[in-house]
């Protein structure tokens, strides 16, 4: 199939490489020439605009930072890519946004005969390059039946959360979970930590009691008790604290929209944004233990 690819960053690149891989044609296009020059050594095509990779394709997919950027890309100056788009394609778009603004762009997108769905993923920068990405789709049943085979080629798990817009809302409840579990075990670690306790046995007793939970099973905050977490390696890599700030806010917007009650993560989203102004904001979220740990 023909694939129009825009948005090469940390994840975009991967998954387009994947789709290429698979046997696609891909005409890719990211505003950043850095993102094109990686994306080209990996064999991609890379079109000089957004509008020149989609020539002859037949779906379009997009991995962009966040809302406005989707927005103004499908729907900005002179009615946007929209209007650029081949009637019957199909547009997936996998950046993690407001569920609202997927539903204002799939709107306007059936407004011209053009499937738009909203597919976010979870599984970070590794699961992106091995092709093992979750999947969060907003679509109906037909939609996520023409994407299907495309998805498989990037991830590993596609679940059907409802109509256009549910992936987004599956995907901030997913991650605002997340950020409270992180906070809630880095305190648990610097609590027993301070109190003298071996890090690797607290950790261990905690996986196997009834605090365990993902950050205790693979992604422990605090340095050397998982090798291969970013805990250990300085809070390199994996997923950023300002990511998970944004997640936060996407979840906090859509609370107030929806007059839900969510303290946790409101009290969560105000952590991570301290911890971010602290000079974190490009560390791996689970540096927020810092916030929390006695000094040396
Ligand atoms: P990134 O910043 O690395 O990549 C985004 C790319 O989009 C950039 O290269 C940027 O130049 C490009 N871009 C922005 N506007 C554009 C436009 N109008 N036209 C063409 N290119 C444009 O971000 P990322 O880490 O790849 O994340 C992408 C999305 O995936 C975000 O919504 C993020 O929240 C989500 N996400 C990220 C991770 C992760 O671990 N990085 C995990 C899950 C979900």
């Amino acid at each position: 199939m023909q694939i129009a690819f825009i948005g090469l960053g940390h994840m975009g690149g991967p998954m387009a490489v994947n789709l290429h891989k698979a046997g696609h044609h891909i005409q890719a296009f990211d505003l950043s020439p850095d993102a094109c020059a990686k994306a080209r050594a990996e064999g991609l095509t890379i079109a000089g605009s957004a509008e020149e990779a989609l020539q002859g394709a037949q779906a379009v997919i997009t991995m962009l930072p966040a809302s406005q950027h989707v927005e103004g890309l499908f729907l900005g100056q002179g009615g946007g890519l929209l209007q650029k788009i081949a009637k019957g394609t199909l547009v997936i778009d996998s950046s993690t946004i407001a569920a609202a603004t997927s539903q204002k762009v799939a709107k306007a997108a059936e407004s011209l005969g053009i499937d738009f769905i909203d597919a976010p993923v979870s599984g970070g920068t590794g699961g992106a390059i091995a092709g093992t990405l979750t999947f969060m789709v907003g679509a109906s049943s037909a939609q996520l039946e023409r994407a299907r085979p495309l998805l498989e080629k990037m991830g590993a798990n596609i679940f059907h959360a409802g109509s256009v817009g549910a992936g987004q809302t599956a995907k901030i409840c997913n991650n605002m979970l997340l950020g409270i579990l992180m906070i809630g075990t880095s305190e648990a670690m610097a609590l027993g930590v301070a109190n003298g306790l071996d890090p690797k046995v607290l950790a261990e007793i905690m996986r196997r009691s009834s605090g365990g939970n993902w950050a205790l099973e693979k992604y422990n905050p605090y340095p050397g008790v998982h090798e291969n977490a970013p805990a250990s390696k300085g809070y390199a890599g994996g997923f950023g604290t300002d990511l998970m700030l944004k997640d936060l806010g996407l979840a906090q917007e859509n609370a107030m929209t929806m007059k839900a009650s969510t303290p946790l993560g409101g009290l969560a989203r105000a952590l991570y944004a301290a911890h971010s102004l602290g000079g974190h904001g490009g560390e791996d979220f689970s540096s927020v233990i810092k916030l929390l740990q006695k000094p040396d």
